[in-house]
């Protein structure tokens, strides 16, 4: 399978007064057409970073030091590292959408959810609205017949005002008052595909009116406003009691199949990766670990790390007690020598505090950097 975004050997640095974090380090994978794949990995693991490197969003005292982020997407290959803010600004929400962790932080709390999605498509789909305008117009005139002089001449004036106004996207709003009307009308469309009941009433409302898995809901319908061809979901479901769970990762499923998105999908919990993704990365310290298919990693885990991520989570019908991973997370600053996970690692050799594990390749396309599978 074709992939739309390769990320080879990233490395991103955080300048602090305690000294330099090494948050990412050369990590490289890629995100197949119309694949999820799951980015797991402990809090302060780096997978926010990575998302949030891939969308360029990393501000100082981050930086990203060196690596491609190859984005395939429209015919073309592009090097994201390499690109100015105005095609990233156009990237971003065009291309690649967001879905943020925390919905309530996410939207606007003094706008209507309506202003709020319909921004979306003002922003990113102005000429397919203008063209629905006017093909509304033109049927309109069509119904009153060739007498309806004034209705023609009315048209022709605002075609003409939005082309000029095209190259200027403040007077195209501004001119706008119809345009936002097919907005706030696609909004409604959108919300009522997403399932949630009553939109015209919930468009007029303010985020704080809503529960939690409807504000995660209107989030996710910003990031579809543009028909992205990669949805980003930084831990969608995090702060979401377990019903509403279900419903945001059906919903993330269905909408994978019915906009043909390629989805990556960072969480810390293996259960929802196990649902939701078809292949997974294991991130541990600013350095992926594992890759491997989602059955494959769970029946089949090879790094240590992965081991025991899996024996810390409850199983149905286990009544052993749950293992927890010894140690804790090495600060970045100083991360530890060779393969990071070695202070905790009961298998660390004394390689593992010399040199860093390169990748090994396994059965059915598995990888796993670990020195136990030289
Ligand atoms: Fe453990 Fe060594 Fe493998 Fe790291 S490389 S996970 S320390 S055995």
């Amino acid at each position: 399978m074709a992939s739309i975004l390769d990320i080879e050997n990233l490395k991103v640095n955080f300048y602090t007064y305690e000294g330099v974090v090494k948050a990412i380090d050369e990590i490289s994978f890629s995100l197949e057409d119309g694949d999820t794949l799951g980015v797991v990995g402990e809090t302060g693991c780096g997978k926010s970073v990575t998302v949030l490197s891939i969308l360029r969003l990393i501000s100082p005292p981050g930086r990203i030091e060196s690596g491609r982020i190859l984005f395939r997407g429209g015919g073309s290959v592009r090097d994201l590292v390499g690109e100015d803010e105005e095609f990233m600004r156009d990237l971003r929400g065009n291309d690649i959408s967001m879905i943020f962790q925390e919905a309530g932080n996410a939207l606007n709390p003094v706008l209507t959810v309506g202003d709020q999605v319909s921004e979306s498509f003002l922003l990113h789909r102005q000429h397919e609205l203008c063209e629905s305008v006017l093909s509304r117009l033109y049927a309109s005139i069509e119904a009153r017949g060739a007498a309806s002089l004034f209705l023609r001449l009315a048209t022709a004036l605002y075609r003409r005002k939005l082309k000029k106004a095209e190259h200027n996207r403040l007077k195209y709003r501004r001119y706008g008052r119809l345009l936002r009307g097919e907005a706030m009308d696609r909004s409604v469309d959108l919300l009522l595909s997403l399932g949630i009941p009553n939109p015209e009433q919930v468009v007029r409302r303010y985020p704080h009116e809503l529960s939690g898995g409807m504000q995660q809901r209107v989030v996710i319908s910003m990031a579809l406003a543009c028909n992205p061809t990669v949805l980003i979901a930084d831990e969608p479901t995090s702060n979401l009691d377990v019903t509403i769970q279900a419903q945001i990762l059906r919903l993330i499923e269905d909408l994978k199949e019915r906009y043909r998105s390629s989805t990556l999908f960072i969480t810390h919990d293996l259960g929802v990766v196990s649902e939701i993704a078809d292949k997974v990365i294991v991130l541990y310290a600013g350095t992926i670990v594992e890759y491997a298919g989602v059955r494959e990693l769970f029946k089949n885990p090879l790094h240590p790390y992965t081991k025991a991520l899996l024996r810390s989570v409850p199983r149905l019908g286990n009544r052993e007690r749950l293992e927890s991973i010894g140690g804790s997370v090495p600060n970045l600053v100083q991360p530890p020598s060779g393969c990071r996970f070695h202070p905790r690692c009961p298998h660390a050799m004394d390689i593992c505090r010399r040199e860093k594990p390169p990748i090994y390749h396994g059965a059915a396309k598995h990888l796993v950097a670990c020195f136990l599978y030289r």
